[in-house]
């Protein structure tokens, strides 16, 4: 199916999960199923083909994802913080999600 990429590197996104699995998906299968159906659903309706590859989610994808490792972290009782810290794993994203949202309008500067 797909060509060169290695999919060791990916891993959970659930807070203090370290199993490895496919980049097309956000969580290991246990924690898949702990989140809620309509979250499930967004993160499903906003991934993109090759997101994982080019690591450029967009930015609806990144705020599903972050509300499924949130209702993950709260469902096993995570201390925030440590949600925080998968949270901001998710940022990483955010920049390139926002420089290829900018490019794709185009809208002059405004400065006031
Ligand atoms: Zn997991």
């Amino acid at each position: 199916m797909s060509t060169g990429a290695d999919r060791s590197d990916h891993s959970c996104h659930a807070a203090d999960c370290d199993a490895v699995c496919r980049p097309e998906f956000l969580m290991c299968p246990a924690h898949w199923r702990m989140v809620p159906y309509d979250i499930q659903a967004r993160v499903y309706a906003h991934y993109r083909r090759g997101q994982c590859d080019d690591k450029r989610p967009s930015l609806s994808w990144i705020s599903a994802a972050k509300e499924a490792v949130t209702a993950v972290g709260k469902a096993e009782g995570k201390p925030v913080a440590l949600i925080n810290r998968q949270l901001r794993v998710l940022d990483v994203f955010v920049g390139a999600a926002a420089a290829a949202a900018r490019n794709t309008t185009t809208t002059t500067p405004t400065r006031r």
